[in-house]
Parts: structure tokens; C-alpha cells; sequence
């Protein structure tokens, strides 16, 4: 009998500790932190507009975005890497900011990960002067012909000076490029013009494989957290898309710039909401109207993606 009673007892913690177990992961599946990390700020203004900052509009699209999270999501946990003009955690470089941006996503317990950025391409923002031929005109030369000097009628270029607006524009999402080829066979594929934003002056070192703990790293990101970035990244682009945006795509990339997307561990992606440089979009991510319109995008991403989590943990229960 006390067998009996024994084994009833087990079977039923059992059945309470797994249920209980189950119950967790619905709670783990859904998102209850999210990190938003405004590019840049302080010493590091990132691109430069005619008239604004990268750091400062990714600020103040940053800020809007959460605050519109978080009216319709209260029960979300909303953790900002800088609410202020300051290099994250008030460090004295990129670098600094960088290590505290992932730093803080993790000890956050972030379910997800958004960085704003905003691009930038070409010579100047707005545009910049350039020389081309406009006709040309004829002058006269005195050539050698067998060993005596005649006068010859040449043709002479004239030239002008014009203005080459500085148009790319659009924009982009990006994500960690889990292996090299992904990265490679992206920056062929793409663009001329342009090679996007890559912040090249930090001294930040990529992960290398050969360390275990950073492979191991790197392999939880792609295993755990790459598949859910690019999901979330391509409704991002959508969203852009069905504003009448230009959709530049979804890219996937592995320099020291989005560095911080697979030091998180976390889905994470990089938003480059347009282009600083371009007159007409600096003008758009400045305004009222335009920085309602990305956060709109955004937040109707977010809601998707975030349904569908929440789809896939209740038929977990079932
Ligand atoms: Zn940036």
C-alpha cells in the first residue's frame, strides 16, 4: 500500500512539474522584453544629413516606437540602450556602446531585439558638384609631321560644372549573415552605387570561429535566432513596401556594423529607416508624418510577428 501511495505521489508531481514545465516555455515562447537600440549617439553621430543627425532620428524613431509598443503592449518590458544624445552606458567610444548595447540586451533577458539606423550613400548628403564635358570647341596645334611643324585643327572638350543630387534612398532590414557565403553572394547581388552602412572605425573584432565559445555562440544565433530575425525582417520590408517606400530588401551581413545583432542573445535586426543623405528622405525621417508612418510599419510587423509566437505557444498546450 505504501508502494502504492508511493508511486501515486510521483506520478502526480511528475504530472504537476512537467505541466508546470510546459506552462514556462508558453511564458518563454512569447515576448516579454523588448530591447530597442537607437544607432550611434554622442560621440558618434553616425551619418550626417544637411540638416540632422543619424544618431538623433534614430532617436526620436526610437523613443515613438516604444512608446507605441507600449500603449498597445503594457505588459511588455520595454528596455532602451540610450534614451538621451549619449554613447550607450556612457562609454568613451563606438566600441564601449557597442559592448553595452549586447551587454544590457542580455542581461535584459530580451526576447527581441530592433536597432534604428539610418543610411547614408554617395560623396555629400543632398548631392555634390561634379565636372562633365558640355561640347567641344576647336583649336589649332602645331604638330611634327615628317620632322616639320604644320598646323593642325584639333578638337578641344569643354567643360562644365553640375550638380548630381545624391539619390539613393529606400529601405533596408538587416540580419546576421550566419555564414560567410550568405554575406558574399549579397554584396555581389546588390547595388554599385552603394555598399551601405559599415561602421569601419571601431577596433571591434568579428567572432572567430576557432574560438569555441564564440562558434558556440555563433551556432546558438544561427540554430536559435536567425530563422526569427529573417521572419521578422522581411514583414519589416512589407510593412515598408505596402507605404509606397522603396524596398531595398532584407540583407544579410556579417561586418563589425551590425556586430551587436549576434552578440544578443536573441532574434535581433537592424532597421535602416532611410536614407540621411537623400534630400527628399532626410526631410521625410525628420518629420512628424514620416516617423508615424515607420513606426506604423514597424509596430504592424511586430504585431504579426508576435501573433505568431503567441499561435505557436498555445498549440504547444493543446
Ligand atoms: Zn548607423
Amino acid at each position: 500500500m505504501k508502494k502504492i501511495i508511493l508511486t501515486l505521489f510521483l506520478v502526480s508531481s511528475a504530472v504537476i512539474f512537467f505541466s508546470f514545465e510546459k506552462k514556462k516555455d508558453v511564458h518563454k515562447a512569447g515576448i516579454r522584453t523588448l530591447i530597442i537600440d537607437p544607432g550611434h549617439g554622442g560621440l558618434d553621430p553616425g551619418a550626417r544629413g544637411t540638416f540632422s543627425t543619424e544618431a538623433n532620428v534614430s532617436l526620436a524613431v526610437s523613443l515613438k516606437l516604444g512608446a507605441a509598443i507600449q500603449k498597445e503592449f503594457p505588459e511588455i518590458k520595454i528596455v532602451y540602450t540610450r534614451t538621451t544624445d549619449i554613447v550607450p552606458g556612457n562609454g568613451n567610444s563606438v566600441e564601449d556602446g557597442l559592448y553595452y548595447r549586447a551587454d544590457l540586451a542580455n542581461e535584459s533577458k530580451g526576447d527581441l531585439f530592433i536597432a534604428i539606423h539610418c543610411n547614408s550613400a554617395g560623396r555629400a548628403p543632398g548631392g555634390w558638384y561634379g565636372k562633365r564635358v558640355s561640347h567641344y570647341t576647336t583649336a589649332t596645334r602645331k604638330v611634327k609631321v615628317k620632322k616639320k611643324w604644320v598646323t593642325k585643327t584639333v578638337k578641344v572638350p569643354v567643360y562644365e560644372t553640375y550638380w548630381i543630387e545624391n539619390k539613393a534612398m529606400g529601405t533596408e532590414t538587416y540580419v546576421w549573415a550566419v555564414n560567410k557565403n550568405d554575406a558574399k553572394i549579397n554584396s555581389v547581388s546588390k547595388n554599385n552605387d552603394y555598399t551601405g552602412e559599415i561602421d569601419s572605425t571601431t577596433t571591434l573584432t568579428l567572432p572567430d570561429p576557432s574560438d569555441p565559445a564564440e562558434k558556440a555562440r555563433m551556432l546558438v544565433y544561427a540554430q536559435n535566432y536567425f530563422r526569427k530575425s529573417l521572419n521578422f525582417a522581411d514583414l519589416i520590408q512589407q510593412q515598408f513596401a505596402a507605404t509606397g517606400r522603396i524596398d531595398r530588401g532584407v540583407k544579410q551581413r556579417n561586418d563589425k556594423g551590425i556586430w551587436v545583432l549576434q552578440a544578443t542573445g536573441m532574434p535581433s535586426v537592424l532597421v535602416e529607416i532611410g536614407f540621411i543623405s537623400n534630400k527628399e528622405e532626410e526631410e521625410y525621417i525628420n518629420s512628424e508624418k514620416g516617423q508615424d508612418e515607420i513606426v506604423n510599419n514597424i509596430i504592424t510587423a511586430f504585431r504579426v510577428y508576435k501573433e505568431k509566437l503567441d499561435q505557436k505557444a498555445s498549440n504547444n498546450v493543446e
